[in-house]
């Protein structure tokens, strides 16, 4: 089995200081179309000349390089004991180069490690046995301040008018983009998991973010969902960094799971406009990393 620490350091290196160009394609559009000499535009200028020093410098985006969350789909064979020791390793590797600020904090000592590893959990790493020779890594780095506006509504929900259905699912949404204004770095990107228990569904709110920006939802009904909450979730007003101004979110992702006939989650994990996401493939001797919204 090869030993893949050095790419996993590669692809920290990339997830953590080149923003994927889908999301720099909508930054630069929400900065056209915010009115010239307004706080929004300024914002989004401060951003964007700063994703490309961080990309010319190599250099992190933000200086909160959040959770690192990783996902390994891998063929029969590999060991996930070894893949997950070579992830730590990279995790420790990348924060003694400054890729990654020390961010596993104890909870009850409030002691920081130095050097993003914590318990199991920290960092976040997530294995699933697929078909086939490829194995694929995707990283998330989820900045603090959007995950603390993220938010899970259990439906009916009376104070919105929610009931168990695609309104109450977009009244949810629209719930957690108004409470948040602007908080979590806005012009984001949120995902909402509809369905599944409370743990699986944030989890799969989080996932439904690894979607490329400008891609369609294969089903319909989820497709109309997530056009109809971007243009409303824009028509809040709340804009870049709660400036006021046209651009609220970049883009909307959803997702259904099976759920309970009790239950019925809407999740949605809010993510910054820092939204770093790649992904490593190892197919044989070949490794790629991938910006997501490539095919
Ligand atoms: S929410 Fe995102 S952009 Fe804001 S400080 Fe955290 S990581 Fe940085």
């Amino acid at each position: 089995m090869r030993d893949l620490t050095n790419d996993l350091l590669e692809l920290i290196r990339r997830t953590s200081t080149d923003l994927p160009a889908d999301v720099e394609r909508a930054l630069v559009a929400a900065r056209q179309a915010e009115a010239e000499g307004s706080a929004a535009r300024g914002a989004l200028d401060t951003i964007l000349e700063n994703v490309a020093l961080a990309r010319r410098d190599s250099s992190p985006i933000c200086q909160d390089t959040g959770t690192p969350i990783f996902t390994v789909r891998h063929p029969s064979g590999w060991s996930t004991r070894a893949l997950r020791e070579q992830i730590r390793k990279a995790v420790a590797e990348a924060t003694a180069r400054a890729y990654l600020r020390p961010n596993a904090v104890d909870s009850l000592s409030g002691k920081n490690s130095g050097n993003n590893l914590g318990d199991e959990a920290f960092p976040t790493i997530h294995f699933e046995e697929t078909e086939g020779a490829v194995l694929t890594v995707d990283l998330m780095l989820k900045g603090g301040g959007c995950e603390n506006v993220g938010a899970q509504y259990s439906l009916p929900h009376a104070g919105l008018g929610a009931g168990r259905d695609l309104e109450g699912v977009r009244r949810a949404a629209l719930d957690a983009v108004h409470q948040a204004q602007g908080q979590g770095c806005a012009p984001g990107v949120l995902g909402i998991a509809i369905g599944g228990d409370r743990g699986s569904s944030f989890l799969a709110s989080k996932e439904a973010l690894l979607r490329p920006l400008d891609d369609i939802n294969p089903d319909a009904a989820l497709a109309e969902l997530e056009a109809r909450l971007l243009g409303e979730a824009n028509e809040l007003g709340i804009g870049p960094m709660g400036f006021g101004g046209q651009t609220t979110v970049l883009g909307v992702k959803a997702r259904s799971l099976h759920r309970l006939p009790a239950s019925f989650f809407v999740s949605v994990s809010y993510m910054c406009w820092a939204h770093r996401r790649r992904r490593m493939v190892v197919d044989g001797d070949r490794v790629r990393i991938l910006d997501r919204s490539e095919p």
